[in-house]
């Protein structure tokens, strides 16, 4: 009988390969970016179009190619990084299988240009599913730039597989993510259709993670620190209080190295245990540095699985390593001051005034306390600013003043406080709670100087609320927290109808959303302060009062709006608040237009003069 192996043709074979290697477009993002890791780029780029569907293009400043290289890059096991099976257990690069660009190229058009440093001319292939159509010489930046176009062209069932362009998206930012979080002393830059998404400047790894996640994350970090012989263990915990129901944030890192570990997780997550709320998840960004003899990360073609020679005591080691870190927080409320002025500034805020930077503490989170479940939406949505209530005085006017001294021509309510702003955070953290108190999770009970004034939070709330709203509609300049992950909701045709006469209004609270279908909601950005949970909820009290409400019935739309919205976002009654969350709330009702009334036209606070007290106990 005739023979009947035979070798597969190389662009079969590396079709096959790329199958493993390519799955989607994120897994193109991973190769290239980890290649200008390896060139050693100080500055890497990332071009998407169309969800990487119609270009993934990465430019580096690194070492680049020389033409013969260039043009071995694209075979099958052609690396510059390892020359023999040893290397293999000492490997200080990202690749080292020599199977990315043959296998990207033999499922896309890909255009290369690359120069070595000193030349002065480089080089530009082009190749279309491991056919090349053509090699020159270009004049090019020195560095390296790849264009991926196309990809799965000749698959087009794999093409077919692609999900949606927004999940696609999501991966690519994903692995840019991974990549971005491992190097923080690299800058990345990455635009989508024309677009910049993310501008990372060279910076240390807290920067990076605030960066990548927004600003609010720095005043959420623990650090962690813990140095052994087999492993050394650096990075952030996010504090139990700010856990997400959600996935939350995962990261480890082995020699820079995003990898997906279980058993670590494990670890990490039972440090965590009894002070998380019902099923939240621990978030942290973790770095370890071990011996590279001591892992394997060959078991894998995404190379994001790795086998530790000593699992175990890197297991007991990063357990006791973040306990240890929950405790010292819980013993030091860690307030950051590691922070650069100006380091992560909301677009939206760009043409603002600087602002006083916002502190948030909670003084008696005790992560050991059982039960500790407490207040953590309040803490996330209420934050003490540090403003001066300088100029209150001046709002009091007209105010009702029990106890009316004669020299005034009108009443003054005033806090007694000789530096709000100054003073809050002394030493023993005393004056903070001495300027006002909780009262059975209710009421706000503050001094003033002609006596005590009685908040009721909520209301006080809703009128604070209630102002930024309507002032951030009119003067159209409301700032929206971006959700990484957009939020979809289902609602009546109905329902989806009004919400959409509504975009334009609501979008001046930061809610940014749109239709994906005729009952489907796609919500893509919050009104600050606002948790994703609740924003569900806000919407549908919103369409609730709309359609109750009569129109032209005195109110204006967007007024319906604001109140609306305040009266579902507030503080509810009941809400137990940390002595800097009262004082945020006392400082900042008084400073409203209108402190007297809520929203809904009940009393927001009541004051009681030394006066009357004194005459509840005067003696008969
Ligand atoms: P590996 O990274 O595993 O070596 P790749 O297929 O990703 O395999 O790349 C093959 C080779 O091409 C690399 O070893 C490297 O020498 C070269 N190369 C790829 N990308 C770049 C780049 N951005 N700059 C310089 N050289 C590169
Ligand atoms: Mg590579």
């Amino acid at each position: 009988m005739a023979d009947i192996i035979k070798l597969l043709p190389d662009h079969v074979a590396n079709q096959i390969a790329a199958g493993e290697v390519v799955q989607r477009p994120a897994s193109v993002v991973k190769e290239l970016l980890e290649n200008a890791i390896d060139a050693g780029a100080a500055t890497i780029k990332l071009i998407i179009k169309d969800s990487g569907k119609t270009l993934i293009q990465v430019i580096d400043d690194g070492k680049g190619m020389s033409p013969t290289d260039a043009r071995l890059s694209f075979e099958r096991h052609a690396t510059s990084k390892i020359k023999n099976a040893e290397d293999l257990f000492a490997l200080h690069t990202k690749g080292f299988r020599g199977e990315a660009l043959a296998s990207i190229a033999a499922v896309a058009h890909v255009d290369l240009k690359t120069r070595q440093q000193g030349e002065d001319v480089g080089s530009c292939i082009e190749i279309e599913g491991s056919i090349i159509k053509s090699q020159d010489i270009v004049a090019t930046p020195a560095g390296t730039s790849i264009a991926v176009k196309n990809l799965f062209f000749n698959i087009p069932a794999r093409r077919n597989f692609l999900k949606s362009d927004s999940v696609e998206m999501r991966h690519i930012i994903d692995e840019f993510h991974r990549v971005a979080l491992a190097h923080e002393q690299i800058t990345f830059v990455m635009y989508h259709n024309e677009g910049e998404l993310f501008n990372l400047p060279q910076s240390n790894k807290r920067q990076r993670i605030v960066n990548v996640f927004g600003s609010k994350t720095n005043e959420k970090l623990v650090p962690v620190e813990e140095e052994t012989g087999i492993v050394k263990i650096k990075g952030f915990i996010i504090k139990p209080e700010f856990a997400k129901k959600t996935k939350g944030e995962q990261y480890f890192f082995v020699n820079d190295r995003f990898i997906k570990h279980s058993y670590l997780h494990h670890a990490v997550a039972s440090a965590f245990d009894g002070l998380l709320p019902d099923r939240a998840r621990a978030s942290y960004f973790l770095y370890l540095e071990v011996d590279p003899q001591t892992i394997d990360i060959n078991i894998h073609p995404t190379k994001t699985e790795v086998k530790f020679e000593d699992e175990h005591s890197i297991y007991t080691l990063l357990r006791a390593a973040v306990k240890h870190s929950l405790g010292q927080f819980n013993i030091a409320p860690v307030l950051d001051f590691d922070r650069e002025p100006g380091l992560d500034t909301p677009y939206a805020y760009k043409h603002r005034q600087a602002e006083t930077p916002q502190v948030e503490v909670d003084r008696d989170f005790n992560p050991f306390k059982e039960n500790n479940t407490g207040r953590i939406s309040v803490s996330s949505r209420v934050h003490y600013e540090k403003k001066s209530a300088a100029g209150w005085e001046n709002l009091y006017a007209g105010l009702d003043n029990h106890g009316g001294r004669a020299d005034d021509s009108f009443s003054r309510v005033e806090i007694e406080s000789e530096d709000p702003a100054g003073g809050m955070f002394d030493e023993g953290g005393a004056s903070a709670e001495a300027n006002c108190y909780q009262l059975h999770n209710k009421f706000l009970v503050g001094t003033i100087k002609s006596g005590m004034v009685i908040i009721d939070q909520n209301k006080a709330h809703q009128r604070i609320l209630y102002e930024d709203l309507l002032k951030n509609i009119t003067v159209k300049e409301s700032v929206s927290q971006q959700l990484l992950f957009p939020l979809r909701f289902d609602f009546s045709k109905k329902e989806i109808h009004l919400l959409l006469q509504l975009k334009e209004t609501l979008e001046n609270t930061g809610f940014i959303f749109d239709a994906v279908d005729d009952d489907t909601l796609e919500i893509t950005g919050l009104p600050m302060g606002m948790g994703e949970n609740e924003s569900h909820r806000v919407l549908e009290q919103l369409l609730a009062d709309v359609e109750r409400e009569v129109p032209g019935a005195g109110f204006s739309q967007v007024d319906l709006l604001a109140r609306s919205m305040a009266g579902s976002m507030a503080i509810r009654n009941g809400e137990k608040l940390d002595a800097a969350s009262c004082e945020y709330l006392l400082n900042k009702l008084f400073a409203c237009k209108e402190p007297m009334l809520s929203p809904f036209n009940r009393p927001t606070f009541v004051t009681i003069s030394v006066e009357e007290l004194e005459r509840k106990f005067e003696t008969r």
